[in-house]
């Protein structure tokens, strides 16, 4: 079968935060064919696609992961683009400046795949994966069976989508955007990319992207600003002095680091405006690893 397989892989390699224990093993599959057959084999494998939104648990994670980087390929139809689910989104973004193509501007600054982006419905800048959302093919993996989902169907809202709430794996979706001049495309581009050298580090500080989601019609860095955590530190775990949503990994910081600091950075803007935010980033671990961890995670969903 076409894939890749390592064991006892270390998933900090991999990660934007470089920080990430090993997987049992790691498979790496090539192509569509591989990736349903280890779908329907493996028992609740984790999938991950550029690791760019979540946290991986120092300790390890006692499960096997499937790493989509390999299922790259796209097409691209007139106005309809078709993109496997490792396909990184940036590239498909310059693609589709390549042709005209408006809608995908947004994701020219952060390092997803389109897994990942349609799992999180990833936005900025006023647009979001949902707008140009046509369809998509997903695995259940409860009913071992591969279904075509619409737009309405996968219940797109702010940073989520049906597909966190089920047991659905993406394997591929097809977008269709607007024809648009193609220098008015580049200059939203350039924009965007400019103004995110301001406001978030870039990846030679490795970091997860937001960590909080942003609460309604407020914003989570005003809040954390405001609550004084910027430049907190936790072992080599430090909010970052730029922007209060972001954790930067300094120094080898651990997972257990990086919760510590978030939740001084949830309990300060409780204790200050009665506001729980909720953590944006995915935190991947084996339940009863680190009881610590659980611990810190936990009080942070409401369950403590
Ligand atoms: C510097 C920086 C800036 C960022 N800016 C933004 C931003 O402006 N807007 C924004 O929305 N996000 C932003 N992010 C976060 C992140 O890049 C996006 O959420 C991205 O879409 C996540 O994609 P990924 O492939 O890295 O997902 P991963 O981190 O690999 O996974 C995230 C979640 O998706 C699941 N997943 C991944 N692939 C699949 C699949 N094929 N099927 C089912 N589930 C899957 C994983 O299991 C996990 O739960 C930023 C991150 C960084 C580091």
């Amino acid at each position: 079968m076409e894939y890749e397989v390592i064991e006892n892989y270390e998933l900090k390699k991999h990660t934007t935060f470089k920080i990430g224990g090993c997987a049992k093993r790691a498979f790496f599959p090539q192509t569509k064919e591989a990736f349903i057959e280890l779908l329907k084999e493996l028992p609740n494998p984790i999938v991950l696609g550029g690791c760019s939104n979540v946290l991986i648990s120092s300790e390890g994670i006692d499960a096997d992961v499937i790493l989509t980087t390999k299922l790259n390929n796209f097409s691209i139809e007139n106005n309809k683009i078709f993109a496997q689910c490792g396909v990184k989104a940036p590239m498909l973004s310059k693609e589709a400046e390549s042709k005209s193509l408006s809608g995908m501007e947004f994701m020219i600054g952060f390092p997803g795949s389109i897994g990942g982006a349609v799992f999180m419905n990833a936005s900025a800048h006023s647009q979001a994966i949902s707008d140009t959302f046509l369809s998509c093919h997903i695995f259940d993996t409860e009913k071992k069976e591969i279904l075509e989902l619409n737009k309405e169907e996968m219940n797109f809202s702010y940073r989520t989508s049906v597909m966190q709430k089920k047991p659905y794996i993406l394997i591929d979706a097809t977008f269709e955007l607007r024809p648009d001049d193609k220098n008015e495309i580049t200059s939203i581009m350039n924009r965007n990319l400019e103004f995110r050298k301001d406001r978030q580090p870039n990846l030679t500080l490795p970091n997860t992207g937001s960590i909080f989601r942003n609460p309604p019609n407020d914003s989570a860095g005003r809040l954390l600003e405001k609550a004084g955590v910027k430049g907190l530190k936790q072992g080599g775990a430090e909010v970052w002095t730029g922007h209060a949503n972001f954790i930067v990994n300094t120094n080898n910081a651990t997972s257990t680091d990086v919760l510590i600091l978030m939740n001084k950075m949830y309990n300060e803007v409780k204790e200050k405006y009665t506001i729980e935010l909720v953590p944006e980033v995915k935190f991947i671990r084996t339940i009863g690893v680190s009881k610590t961890e659980d611990e810190l995670w936990d009080t942070m969903l409401n369950k403590k």
